[in-house]
């Protein structure tokens, strides 16, 4: 039976701002097991980042709470503990400005061996920095380099090193790759799925890029303005798509062969941008934009409903 690492239930966070208040995240929930990727994609606006700030415990939740093995992590009321934040990593977009710029690698590597106690002397912290080194391809000699001395490759490999110092269960990757060339990216997704199998790592990846996507995540989740629109395994999700918004987002990925575009869902036309989170449409938040629109879409905000084994849709032409 799956191992069930992080449970996300029905979180929330709003932000106040001048406009009014923003319900950036609104009402979330999933779980991710053992070994397992879920990713969540969406358009900016959708809530993503939040999520994941939220998620590691550098937002405070406004409701709901994240659970990692069956501990509470982070909730309205409870301050995060040193011990638990061993257990979820997070690997950010642009590594240039998540490492310090003042430290060497070295030091940069070193740091949460010695925060967390991974490692107590110094020959067994040396000995595990250069055990990360080599785990992720670096040469030595980058040890006593700046982060602003290397390449953005070279600096998101040191990302994905400080992140398994600490053994965590969970990491939480936050547009990985979409800051570097493209030569680079694939193979830091091979590093993070070898790594993933080596120490049975949990996964939340975050990305507007879905035919990365495709090929990362088990299962997937979409965000429009705050909320969870659709959740399936991976296969499903491409192959059977339910939400207009997941259909009108498979539609308009760009492909390279008629067989490939055979198996996209139908041109799927919708109007305008994302509603500004301040002023969220009544019912059902993607109406504004739904080709498929109905009366009850303006009055009544969907339930999720699972349709299928695992496969959840938040709409009214799925309602029971
Ligand atoms: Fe479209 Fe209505 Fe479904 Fe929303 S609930 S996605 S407006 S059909």
């Amino acid at each position: 039976m799956s191992k069930k690492i992080l449970d996300v239930k029905n979180l929330k966070k709003y932000f106040t701002t001048d406009q009014g208040v923003v319900k950036a995240v609104d009402g979330v929930s999933f779980s991710i097991d053992e070994e397992e990727t879920l990713g969540i994609v969406g358009e900016s606006g959708s809530g993503k980042s939040t999520i994941a700030y939220t998620v590691m415990g550098i937002y405070r939740p406004t409701e709901g709470e994240v659970i990692i093995k069956g501990q509470k992590f982070a909730s309205k009321k409870i301050k995060t503990s040193l011990n638990l934040r061993k257990e979820m990593q997070i690997v950010f977009q642009d590594p240039g400005s998540s490492l310090n710029p003042s430290q060497t690698i070295k030091q940069i590597l070193e740091l949460p061996l010695k925060v967390h106690n991974i490692a107590k002397t110094k020959s067994e912290i040396q000995s595990k920095v250069k055990n990360l080194m080599s785990m992720v391809q670096l040469p030595e000699d980058f040890l006593h380099k700046y982060p602003g001395m290397i390449g953005g490759g070279e600096r998101q490999m040191v990302s994905i090193a400080r992140a398994l110092a600490v053994n965590p269960s969970f990491i939480l990757l936050d547009e990985p790759t979409s800051a570097l060339d493209v030569s680079i990216q694939a193979k830091i997704i091979d590093m993070l799925m070898d790594f993933q199998k080596q120490f049975k790592l949990s996964y939340l990846f975050i990305t507007h890029d879905l035919s990365l996507m495709k090929n990362v995540a088990n299962r997937v989740a979409v965000m429009y303005l705050g909320k969870i629109c659709e959740t399936a395994p991976t296969n499903e999700f491409y192959s059977n798509p339910l939400h207009p918004y997941t259909q009108m987002l498979l539609s308009s990925i760009p492909v390279i062969s008629d067989e490939e575009e055979d198996l996209k869902p139908k041109r799927v036309i919708s109007s305008g941008e994302i509603p500004s989170p301040v002023n969220v449409p009544s019912g059902c938040g993607f109406r504004t934009r739904c080709p498929k629109k109905m009366a009850i879409c303006s009055e009544e905000s969907p339930e999720i409903v699972e349709v299928s084994k695992g496969h959840f849709v938040c709409c009214h032409l799925f309602s029971k």
